[in-house]
């Protein structure tokens, strides 16, 4: 699948940037419909971006399995968004949550399930129902994606990174391209722009090292507004990798006392109020929920967000300090807002992923932001075809109005 020409090719007519589980999408949709797509990704294919390189190694699919659960979730998101969604993209999300799940289990990938194969759900991050179909085998996944693309094989471009969007007349004309010291520019007609997260440039994260927010950068660049950039989902984690995972709860597990670096205690709201039971419903920090103060009780000590002055956790028993906590970025849930069909303010230019956002706010169900690469990867793919169809439609219109015939 992977065909490195030795020059950077000049033109295409759809690229798709970015090869996580949205950029497979829209290649795979692209490709189904007799377009296979040159898809550009900067890492080395399905070894790259939070879809695959997942230091958890397993990752929850949020779906509604029927109407009632489409109504519960997409209540929650309303209720958890305050404002910061836009509603007709949160109801396409569940609306077709689980089409698009099913079509992932058809390519034959693995959920948890019971020996009968129905799934088991996990509870989600601020749902109070179990929605979350579980993903635990990244190689089966890898080995699922790879077989489906090979079925309509795209021009796939590792290692390249796409420098600049070339807009003009807010039209997408064309990309700018970089591998290793080789630049050059590819003409485009139109463009599916799924480059992930900006993870990386905060510390510490929990994500692979090349999620820089180039997508941010380049829609920046391109004169694009961004929408909820401040709302990053981070949870506690020890800052050590390699120590045994840091539960939740142990924030207020009389077992275990919260220090400061300087070994002074740290108090949280008590056990047991609403503050507390709302803040063990997610693990990610809440930017737009009261129960955020729970976390700037802890957050009011490490000022300088240096791991020297990470959050001890002590154990009282052992008296012995098995933790030291920060919060840890796992992905972002701002993004350029789009249209249902994927469009972005230029024309031409489509985008979906951790990209793009509206269909979630500033704060997201768990799980929900794998199911919108899968929703919103295909609506991106589509759109870009019906633009690529539209423009041809148009010069052939302009060239017979022209020409006075149909031409060649
Ligand atoms: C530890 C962890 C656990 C998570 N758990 C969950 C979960 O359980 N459920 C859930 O819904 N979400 C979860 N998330 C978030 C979710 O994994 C990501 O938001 C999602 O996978 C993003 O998919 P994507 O396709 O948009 O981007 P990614 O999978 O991040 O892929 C981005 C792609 O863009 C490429 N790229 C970047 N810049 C360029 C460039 N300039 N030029 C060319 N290519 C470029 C990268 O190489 C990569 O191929 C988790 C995230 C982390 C880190």
């Amino acid at each position: 699948v992977n065909v490195l020409p030795s020059r950077l090719p000049r033109t295409a007519d759809i690229a798709v940037i970015g090869a996580g589980l949205a950029g497979l999408r829209a290649a795979i949709t692209l490709a189904d419909h007799g377009y296979p797509p040159l898809l550009l990704c900067k890492g080395r294919l399905l070894h790259c971006g939070s879809s695959f390189c997942n230091r958890n190694g397993r990752w929850g699919y949020t779906f509604a399995a029927d109407e009632e659960e489409q109504e519960q979730l997409f209540a929650t998101i309303q209720r958890i968004s305050r404002g910061t969604n836009d509603a007709r993209l949160s109801r396409l999300l569940v609306e077709e949550s689980s089409t698009r799940l099913e079509e992932l289990r058809q390519w034959g990938v693995q959920f948890r399930a019971d020996d009968t194969g129905a799934l088991l759900r996990s509870p989600a991050c601020f749902h109070p129902r179990p929605v979350a179909a579980i993903l635990e085998d990244m190689a089966q996944l890898r080995a699922c994606c790879l077989r489906r693309l090979l079925r309509r094989p795209p021009l796939v471009l590792d290692r390249v990174e796409v420098t600049e969007l070339l807009v003009r007349g807010k039209r997408l004309r064309g990309l700018r391209l970089r591998r290793g010291n080789d630049a050059g520019e590819l003409a485009v007609r139109a463009a599916v722009l799924a480059c992930g997260g900006d993870g990386a440039c905060c510390r510490p994260n929990m994500v692979e090292t090349g999620l820089t927010g180039d997508g941010y950068r380049l829609l920046q660049q391109a004169g694009v507004m961004l929408h909820n950039m401040a709302c990053h989902q981070a949870a506690w984690e020890d800052i050590d990798p390699t120590a045994p995972r840091f539960q939740l709860p142990m924030l207020w597990d009389p077992r275990y006392r919260l220090l400061a670096a300087d070994g002074s205690p740290i108090c949280l709201p008590p056990p047991g109020t609403e503050l507390a039971k709302a803040r063990l419903e997610h693990v990610p920090i809440s930017n737009l929920q009261e129960d955020r103060l729970c976390d700037e009780a802890l957050l009011r000590h490490i000022p300088s967000g240096s791991p020297d002055s990470a959050v001890r956790v002590l154990d009282l028993a052992g008296g012995r300090v098995v933790h030291r906590i920060m919060p840890h970025v796992m992905c972002c849930n701002g993004g350029v807002l789009i249209a249902p069909d994927g469009a972005t303010p230029v024309a031409g230019l489509y985008a979906a992923g951790e990209v793009a956002t509206g269909m979630h706010g500033g704060d997201r169900v768990g799980g929900l932001m794998i199911t919108a690469t899968q929703v919103f990867g295909r609506r991106a793919a589509l759109g870009a075809l019906d633009f690529l169809k539209m423009t041809r439609t148009a010069s052939a219109s302009k060239f017979r109005q022209y020409h006075g015939s149909e031409g060649p």
